[in-house]
Formats: C-alpha cells, structure tokens, sequence
C-alpha cells in the first residue's frame, strides 16, 4: 500500500520548505513590532463556534468544514479560518477587561474541504493578526499598512489592495433591500435566488461570467452608507493615503464570511491565475455578540502562507537555496568517526552550523556529500591526523587546506567564519 497525501493538500519539503519559513516570519514580523501578541488556539473548536460565528450561509459553513463527533459525543469542527477562535479566546480569557484594544497574532493550519486546485488547498496555512475592542480608524489602516509593509519586505511587488466598506447594522439593511430588490429581477437559478434572500451580497461575490453580466447595474454599498460609515471609511482611505499605501476602491468586495462590518479588504496578487488572494480581512463589530461575547468591536486580516509562496515564485523572488551548513565532518574510517563525533558536537555548541557523513561511505562519497551540503568547510580526520591530534580543514571553494590541533579547530573555525 503506497500512502499520498490526501487530495488537496501537499508536502512543503526542503529546499522549497525554508521559503514557507521565511514567509510566515516575514508576514508576522510588521505586527510583532506594533505591539500585536502571539495567541495560539486549539486546531479545532466546537462547531457550533464557526457556523455561529463564520456565518450559516457561508460556503465555508454549508460545504467546507471538517467536522467529526469526539468519542465524549460532542460535534467539533477543524478550524477554517482564524477570527472566530481569537475571539472565544478572548471572550474566555475575560480580557475585553483589561486595556484595550487587544492586539493579538497566529500562525497555523486551516482546513476547508474546497475544490482542490492550484492554489486552493483543503490543508493551508495562514499569519492572522486581529485587534478588538476600539473602533477606530487608525486601527483598520494601521493593520492594512502592516500587511503590506509584510508583503514588501519579502520583495513583492505586485501586491494590489483592495478597498470597501460594507456599512453598519443602521446603514446596510436598506441597502441589502436595494440589492435584493435589483437582484430578484435576474434571470438566475434556483439555488443563486435562494441565497438573494438568505445573504444577497454573496451573490455580488457569484464569479459565473453569465451571473457577472446581469450584476453591472447593481446598487453599490458604497452609495447606501450612513454618514457615520461614510466618514470612518473615509479617514481609512486618508490614513492609508498618508502612510504611502495604494489603494483600489472595489465598491464590490464582500468577501465568504458572514461577520465582516464597515471596512473590507483584500490583498490580490496577478500573477496566480484565478486564485489571486493573496490575504483579506476587515472589520466585524458584531461578531464577539454572534458568539455569545459582550460588544467588542474588532479588526483583523488572514495572510495566506501557501499564496505568497506561490506570489514569490510568480515574480521570481525564489531565493537560492542557502547552503544548509556551515561545517562537513569527513571521517575517515571507524575510530576517526568516534573522535569527530564530539568535534562536531563542539562545533555546534559553539554556534556553527554542521553536519557530518553517515553510514560509512568511502572518501568519494563523503566528499561529494560535503560538497552538496553547501558548507564551507570540510574537516577531515584521517588515521595520520589522529595520531598527529589534529584535522585537516579544506576550504571547500578554494580547495585550500591546512592541519589544524584537535584542540584549536573550534576557535579556528569560529574565527574563520565571524
Ligand atoms: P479568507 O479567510 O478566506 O479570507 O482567507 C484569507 C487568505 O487565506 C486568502 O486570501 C488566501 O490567501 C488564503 N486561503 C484561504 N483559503 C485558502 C485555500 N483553500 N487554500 C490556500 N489558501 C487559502
């Protein structure tokens, strides 16, 4: 029986893999250095927690959650995305009680049973920040200018943000009543006129091109906001206009999830093909009460890791892979492994990066794999060198080598690699 990973998700091996690391790190780094904390949730969570709080609606609920009975008999559900689990961690932790707002970021695996395809997984994984308890421009446009400040550290280019707000709970009814009343005057099938009653604004999100050409003439959120809605997207749009980050309007963003509020976003990149999201978010003010919490207003964004590998490799910003140590121990013979085994544990404590040859190869063997390991240096221990106390060090690209004593080749090494 031959095992594979199950359809729709996939290995990151090495040297790919470090890329996957690099992302993750550089995608966190910008909210780190505003103030954001680590939270690490559980994988899963009761599932009465996602379809409250993602929406009964969503697609996300109705078709893609991986959901299992515990042996206790309780219904509990792979997490799908980020938001709703931070928080019932916060609603839990009590700590809308403490100074606000809670800035807070993750980093982990999500699971929707989707339409695998490229650049849609049933596995992937993403870098979430969310901040709760102010409603305050500053805060969508600060988060927005953290992303992108990710993005653009890891070089990209050609990231586009786009830009709506979806009004408030005084302001988005009446529209929502435009919409559908636009809505139900389209020649539609039954289960897209279903949805016009249950959640009409999806179906500006429907990406069937005979669906998209009877949506020209729909009303737009963007004409139906209150003056409060129209004003703080207005401060959004200017604070990001301030800090030099571009923005498209797209008065049709609405995005798969339920809660989201006021300010939406996505981060599109052009070079994936049809899955070009990059990462999305927004604000969702209600969703803290959708779950059982007190009023918490909140904020946040889901970078997908997975994508901006893709995005990177799109705009050829694939690095080379780095060599993987700094140090090749070549023993040669059976006595020479048992003294360069704690060599190369020294080497190790003292800060080097090394490996050694395994299983016994010949000379060739062991040599090739110093080469393919990307170090500098090779140390060589020979029979003449342990009677001499000491190793041969080979300067890999130069072919230079000396004897160095057993008891200076840490210093030595050190030295010649500062
Ligand atoms: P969402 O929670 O759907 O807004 O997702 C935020 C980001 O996560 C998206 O912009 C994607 O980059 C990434 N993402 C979401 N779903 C998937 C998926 N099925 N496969 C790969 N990446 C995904």
């Amino acid at each position: 029986m031959n095992f594979q990973a199950p359809k729709g998700t996939f290995d990151w091996m090495p040297p790919r893999s470090e890329t996957v690391l690099a992302v993750r790190d550089a995608l966190a780094g910008p909210a780190r250095r505003a103030g954001y904390g680590y939270v690490e949730t559980p994988a899963f969570e009761d599932t009465g927690l996602f379809s409250r709080g993602v929406g009964e609606s969503t697609d996300i609920v109705t078709k893609e959650m991986y959901t299992f009975t515990s042996r206790g008999g309780q219904s509990l559900t792979l997490r799908p995305e980020g938001t709703a689990s931070v928080v019932r961690a916060v609603i839990e932790h009590g700590l809308y009680g403490g100074p606000l707002p809670i800035k807070l970021w993750y980093s982990g695996s999500f699971f929707r049973y989707e339409r695998a395809q490229a650049g849609r997984y049933r596995h992937f994984s993403q870098v979430g920040a969310e901040a709760l308890g102010a409603e305050d421009p500053a805060l969508d446009a600060e988060l927005i200018v953290l992303a992108m400040d990710g993005y653009a550290s890891l070089g990209l280019r050609h990231v586009r943000l786009l830009l709506n707000s979806l009004g408030c709970r005084e302001c988005r009814p009446a529209y929502r009543a435009a919409l559908q009343d636009f809505l139900r005057a389209l020649d539609l099938d039954e289960a897209t006129r279903q949805r016009i009653e249950i959640n009409p604004l999806r179906v500006l999100d429907d990406k069937r091109p005979e669906v998209r050409a009877q949506l020209a003439g729909a009303p737009l959120v963007t004409d139906h906001l209150c003056g409060a809605c129209k004003a703080y997207h207005e401060e959004v749009r200017g604070l990001l206009a301030a800090a030099d980050v571009p923005y498209e309007d797209d008065p049709r963003l609405v995005r798969g999830l339920d809660y989201y509020t006021r300010t939406t976003f996505e981060f599109v990149h052009d070079g994936l093909g049809a899955q070009s999201a990059v990462g999305g978010g927004g604000r969702y003010d209600g969703l803290s009460e959708m779950i059982g919490g007190p009023q918490l207003p909140g904020v946040g964004w889901a970078l997908g890791v997975d994508r901006t590998v893709l995005a990177l490799e799109a705009e050829g910003l694939l690095a080379e892979p780095a060599g993987r140590v700094d140090v090749f121990a070549v023993p040669l013979g059976e006595e020479a492994r048992r003294r360069i085994f704690p060599l190369v544990a020294a080497l190790r404590r003292a800060g080097l990066a090394v490996d050694m040859a395994f299983g016994g190869r010949g000379v060739k063997g062991a040599m090739k794999a110093a080469d393919r390991s990307g170090a500098r240096y090779a140390v060589i221990l020979g029979d003449r060198d342990i009677e001499a106390g000491a190793v041969q060090v080979k300067d890999l690209t130069t072919a230079d080598q000396t004897a160095v004593p057993l008891t200076e080749v840490v210093d030595v090494l050190k030295g010649r690699l500062s």
